[in-house]
């Protein structure tokens, strides 16, 4: 006689108190059915229930020191959740039709000192929906020393490709010169529409080098399109009561490049300018038009969640308040205050030690910077312990020591960490 198999509905009906919807359940109660061992299925079955939740998207508490970590949604957001409609293409003047580029992309404009934007789902299409609008079939030239992968498959002559533009390639990996562009630009065989500058983000060349800038190709007879990448909107960061921070030397910034005479600029909105992600096409309103009107802008716009995100980051930046953006409020946390809250951490939970660190900006910009930061250290790898807490804590391993960095943990989530490593114990 076999054993009767145990129901598949009672067992998922036993773990209701887990919070998932019944089908995941009783898909975790299948999974357990499967696995075939009688003995303890009710433990098995929330096991797999757990795995189910543990997939779902989360906070959690990033203790790398990483600011904008990959992994981890790159910029910290704050999204507030309410179930309302709003006038995402609603003029609320007149009651007609109104744009979704007139609220957050206007406000990324003012920013950027600049005619005109437009928002679009990352940085990726930003650049793609550029060349598919500008230079489709035509002539796009770029410096071979710029043709570079940024990661995630983001690898500028594909893109070019994808987009319909003729690549053409200037100078050499290592040494590009003005001269190299203007005799591109004016041979004709290239059909040259537009000519892209993009900043190499997360690498660089040193030694015997030379590029050419964004004023100097401004001099050329076709618009500069600047991929700078990374969003910083104003070299002078008028949002910090101290002004730039020394760790953002030479990072290109949107309202500089402008000025410099690029005709646009693309970014990322969840890298140094701290929003959800996002991509930023700014600059003169007749190619940034240009843009709007392309098949594929339809194809790659965000919705009213990302566009709300961005706004409130805009506003943030338009009172010059850093401290709105917890990005940069992260970035320029005080070493003094950082050194305390690991005293408080390793107090209040008897374990660690506090140490000194360094955080890094992350998210494939500014290859090789670090700040200075402080934290807590403990011998041993605890990084599969802290992740499996609740918010999970994610941590850094070095050297056999579990590294938790405290400029990136959230002022709210220091008591997570006291509880997790109390209970490491
Ligand atoms: C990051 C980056 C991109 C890609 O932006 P995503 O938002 O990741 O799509 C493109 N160009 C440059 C220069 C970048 O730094």
């Amino acid at each position: 006689m076999s054993v009767r198999p145990p129901s598949v509905d009672a067992l998922a009906r036993s773990l209701a108190d887990t919070g998932l919807p019944h089908p995941l359940l009783v898909d975790a109660a299948r999974a357990a059915i499967a696995d075939g061992r009688s003995e303890d299925i009710e433990e098995l079955a929330r096991r797999h229930a757990h795995a189910a939740a543990r997939s779902l998207l989360q906070p959690v508490v990033n203790a790398t020191g990483v600011l904008l970590h990959t992994n981890l949604g790159r910029a910290p957001l704050a999204v507030d959740a309410g179930a309302d409609y709003t006038n995402l293409e609603l003029d609320l003047s007149s009651g007609r039709r109104g744009s979704r580029h007139a609220h957050a992309a206007a406000l990324l404009a003012r920013l950027c000192d600049t005619e005109d934007a437009i928002v679009v789902n990352n940085g990726a299409s930003a650049v793609l929906l550029v060349l598919a609008a500008l230079a489709n079939g035509r002539g796009a030239a770029v410096s071979r020393g710029e043709l570079v992968e940024i990661g995630g498959g983001f690898r500028v002559p594909e893109v070019m490709e994808q987009s319909g533009a003729k690549l053409v390639e200037v100078g050499t990996t290592n040494r590009t010169r003005l001269a190299d562009f203007a005799s591109a630009v004016e041979n004709p065989a290239n059909d040259t529409v537009l000519v892209l500058k993009v900043h190499q983000s997360n690498y660089r060349i040193v030694g015997f080098t030379e590029h050419v800038t964004v004023a100097e190709m401004a001099s050329l007879a076709v618009p500069v399109v600047a991929d700078i990448g990374s969003g910083l909107v104003d070299a002078a960061c008028p949002w910090l009561d101290e002004g730039p921070p020394s760790w953002l030397a030479g990072e290109p910034a949107a309202r500089q490049s402008l000025a410099a005479g690029a005709a646009l600029v693309t970014f990322s909105g969840d890298k140094l300018f701290g929003g959800p992600q996002a991509g930023i096409i700014a600059g003169r309103a007749e190619l940034v038009q240009r843009c709007a009107r392309h098949p594929l802008a339809r194809a790659l716009r965000p919705g009213s969640l990302v566009l709300n995100a961005l706004q409130q980051v805009a506003l943030a930046y338009l009172r010059r308040d850093g401290e709105a953006i917890e990005f940069w409020r992260m970035a320029s946390l005080a070493t003094s205050d950082l050194e305390r809250r690991a005293h408080a951490v390793v107090e209040g939970s008897e374990a660690g030690k506090v140490e000194k660190m360094a955080s890094v900006p992350g998210g494939g910009t500014l290859p090789g910077i670090e700040i200075d930061s402080w934290g807590v250290v403990l011998d041993g790898d605890h990084t599969a312990a802290l992740r499996a807490r609740t918010p999970p804590i994610i941590a850094r391993v070095s050297e056999d020591r579990t590294w938790l960095d405290l400029r990136t943990v959230g002022l709210e989530d220091d008591r997570h960490v006291v509880a997790a490593l109390k209970a490491l114990g």
